[in-house]
């Protein structure tokens, strides 16, 4: 018999994937222009051209068993020195590139991190809303995911965790910029975060890691500084991709990273190593990683993202409808116009427009606006909008 807890998942698509479908459907039926498609978080804008020169580059001059071969397993040098000192120059990080395991983007470093750090029934919180594969994952390395309410900001509600940490809490997951509010956790927020976690572990005994899911680090639209992990908390593991910030989802690059001063960090690291071995990943695609250290520090064009962002709130926002402010990410976080946002999601559909309803992330009452599109969709869809909020006025 195969495994049916596998089936289930393969059977069940998330309501992202399964909204996604639904729009690609409703397309082929009416036209891609008549559906305003907010389901997926496949960015919208161009990688930046030094991607594809550096890709070219790369094909045209070097011998192909060396661009196509297998690297070492944590990664090539080349690449991960080049992160090194982009983290250490950008972000005072004080990393090394020892600590670096490059991967197949962050769902990879996230799966390959929790089945390095847990064992059976250890738990693993989360903050509400969160991202619906961090549950998939959890349970699949045996861990237990345990859910902690995030406060009316959307920042960590500092009481609910504290009820929640306890002697088998292993790992804190921070996903900031956050999908799907676009919130990003203040410095004051992660000091705070730190000084619990290292008072939590000293308690019961053993390190809680802090793993920091970081594929939107560099989507900031706001003067808001990022608070990199691993100068605040010494048990951290930033979990990175290039999916977003590069437009890249496809290609599946990314890398994890541990703070210097970790725990027992070369056992840490040789867990993570062997965590990678057993999930069958090899190494990180090899081409991609050569491409990296030319494209550190650049980024696809946000000023779109920031566009997209301004003309969406202000829409909504004149016709009524009630935002989480985002500062990052290309997420809306938006209150149903009714408790059950399922059924809001539904009635959205009856006006072409797929708005994610917030149960899957955890919370209830929401629905998340991918405004990774094109601007004109978003211009095009503001009648659709006002149509379902006068739906919702006529039906009270
Ligand atoms: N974590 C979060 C919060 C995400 O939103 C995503 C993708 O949308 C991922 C992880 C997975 O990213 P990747 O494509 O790099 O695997």
């Amino acid at each position: 018999m195969y495994n049916k807890d596998m089936e289930k998942l393969g059977k069940q698509a998330s309501a992202i994937r399964t909204l996604f479908e639904y729009g690609k459907a409703k397309k082929k039926e009416i036209g891609d222009d008549k559906v305003y498609d907010f389901s997926i978080g496949n960015p919208s804008v161009a990688s930046p051209s030094i991607v594809n020169s550096t890709l070219i580059k790369l094909i045209n001059e070097k011998d192909s068993t060396k661009l196509h071969g297998y690297t070492s397993a944590s990664g090539d040098d080349n690449t991960k020195k080049a992160i090194e000192e982009y983290l250490n120059k950008t972000y005072n990080a004080d990393v090394c590139y020892k600590d670096i395991y490059m991967t197949c983007g962050a769902a990879a470093s996230l799966a390959i991190t929790f089945n390095a750090i847990l064992n059976k029934d250890e738990e693993v919180i989360v903050f509400a809303p969160f991202f619906p594969e961090y549950k998939v994952f959890v349970e699949k390395a045996g861990g237990i995911i345990d859910i902690v309410k995030s406060d009316k900001d959307f920042q960590i509600d500092f009481d609910d965790l504290n009820k929640h940490i306890n002697k088998n809490t292993k790992i804190v997951i921070i996903n900031s910029p956050n999908n799907p509010t676009g919130v990003i956790y203040t410095e004051e927020n992660i000091i705070k975060l730190a000084k619990l976690l290292e008072e939590k572990a000293k308690l019961y005994n053993h390190p809680i890691y802090l793993v920091s899911d970081e594929p939107y680090r560099e989507l900031i639209y706001t003067d808001t500084l990022y608070p990199f992990i691993t100068r605040y908390y010494k048990n951290s593991i930033v979990c990175y991709s290039f999916s977003k910030s590069l437009s890249l989802p496809g290609e599946r690059i990314g890398y994890i990273l541990l703070s210097s001063d970790m725990d027992n960090k070369e056992n840490v690291f040789n867990a993570v190593r062997g965590a990678g071995r057993s999930l069958g990943y090899v190494c990180a695609p090899a081409l991609f990683q050569q491409m990296v250290p030319y494209c550190l520090g650049y980024t696809s064009d946000l000023n779109e993202y920031k566009k997209n962002l301004k003309d969406l709130k202000e829409m909504l926002e004149e016709i009524g409808y009630e935002i989480i402010k985002p500062e990052g990410a290309f997420y809306m976080f938006v209150k149903a116009l009714e408790e059950d946002a399922n059924g809001f999601s539904e009635n959205a559909k009856k006006f072409n427009l797929l708005l994610v309803p917030s149960d899957s992330f955890g919370v209830k009452g929401y629905v998340r606006i991918a405004y990774c599109v094109s601007n004109n969709q978003i211009k095009a869809s503001k009648t659709a909008f006002e149509n379902l909020y006068k739906f919702y006025q006529e039906e009270k």
